[in-house]
């Protein structure tokens, strides 16, 4: 028996828990790129979650975990080893708190803030993927992240549930504790939000939605921004000093700016393609693939250091 099978059949006899072999990873990412897992898993329950991961761990195969793959790249090989997501979604308020797991769908989330008259998540409405992952990487827009929200997260270490305050999660711009610790699973969060007006936190989310529906539309088979923005008070002097006023916007300079300056705008490469009105946008036009995807990336990234002596870094996640 392969290791492969033995997992397979090692996940087999956990109570709730789906298991397919051979899975296309291409079905669950939004870039519809992606060779087959060995063994994908999934469930709504904690316990079955942490008796797959021990049993895949003992048996030293390799596990990837993944949410609603919106941010993920994955390689036209596949993952040699067990994906497994988390799809517990349960959303719960009390007190101006919520509790959601980190299977729940983010939006699912924002609306359920705004239905309970509670502000302070309206401005994410409209970012693809899970609860979870939104923690992983401290998502956000508009000048606000989830981490501005969050009171405390509870996770699966390897051994044991531990629950972190705000503080010891480490959450800075896209980064937190969990993006340097990937065995670390994240189960569910607690948020604290401030009573607002139901209407009015509905007209707001409904507004971002609109725009962001006419610059990612809800079809595009893509990852957002593929690049991470880039803090102006980091720049070298000499790159800062060349960036205008009107492009830094809450301290920070998009990577799209960089990238028009280098003309990745409409750059193309079989299926994959940079999009004509927005330099930090990647997308798959129909069977593109992920080594195309990577080689267009890293054009673009050696296009940038070429001409501005800086590294830009990605804010997808790439698998296998
Ligand atoms: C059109 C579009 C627009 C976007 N706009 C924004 C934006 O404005 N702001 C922004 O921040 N992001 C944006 N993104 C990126 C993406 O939506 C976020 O990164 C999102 O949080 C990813 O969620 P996901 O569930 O799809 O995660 P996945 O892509 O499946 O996974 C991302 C990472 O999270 C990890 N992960 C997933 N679940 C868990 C868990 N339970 N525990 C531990 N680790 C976990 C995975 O291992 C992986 O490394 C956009 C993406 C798209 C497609």
């Amino acid at each position: 028996m392969t290791a492969t099978e033995e997992a397979h059949s090692l996940l087999s006899q956990i109570p709730n828990l789906t298991v397919l072999t051979g899975a296309p990873l291409s079905r669950y990412t939004r870039f519809a790129i992606g060779g087959p897992a060995d063994v994908y898993a999934e469930t709504t329950s904690v316990e079955a979650f942490i008796a797959a991961l021990s049993a895949t761990r003992a048996s030293g195969i390799d596990t990837m975990v993944i949410g609603g793959g919106t941010n993920l790249i994955v390689s036209d090989e596949g993952f040699r080893g067990i994906v497994l997501r988390f799809r517990g979604d349960r959303l719960y308020a009390a007190n101006h708190r919520i509790i959601a797991d980190a299977g729940a769908v983010l939006q699912d989330l924002v609306d359920f803030s705004i239905a309970h008259g509670l502000q302070g998540l309206e401005t994410l409405a409209g970012i693809p993927g899970s609860v979870g992952a939104a923690v992983y990487g401290n998502a956000g827009a508009y000048g606000h992240s989830i981490s501005e929200r969050i009171v405390n997260v509870c996770f699966y270490d390897g051994h044991t549930t531990r629950t972190f305050d705000n503080q010891d999660c480490e959450f800075h711009y896209r980064e937190s504790i969990f993006k340097r610790h990937k065995d670390w699973i994240i189960f569910s969060t607690k948020l604290r939000l401030d009573p607002g007006d139901a209407a009015t936190l509905r007209k707001t989310a409904d507004d971002i939605l609109k725009v962001r529906n006419e610059k990612f539309p809800v079809t595009m088979k893509c990852a957002g921004s593929i690049f991470k923005n880039l803090l102006y008070a980091e720049l070298p002097p000499a790159v800062a000093a060349e960036v205008p006023s009107t492009a830094v916007r809450e301290g920070k300079v998009p990577a799209a700016w960089f990238l028009e300056q280098v003309g990745a705008k409409g750059t193309q490469r079989g299926d994959i393609h940079v999009a004509t009105y927005h330099a930090n946008l990647i997308y798959n036009a129909g069977t593109g693939t992920a080594a195309d995807l990577k080689a267009v990336i890293a054009d673009l990234k050696s296009r940038v250091r070429t001409r501005f002596a800086i590294e830009l870094e990605e804010e997808v996640q790439y698998v296998g």
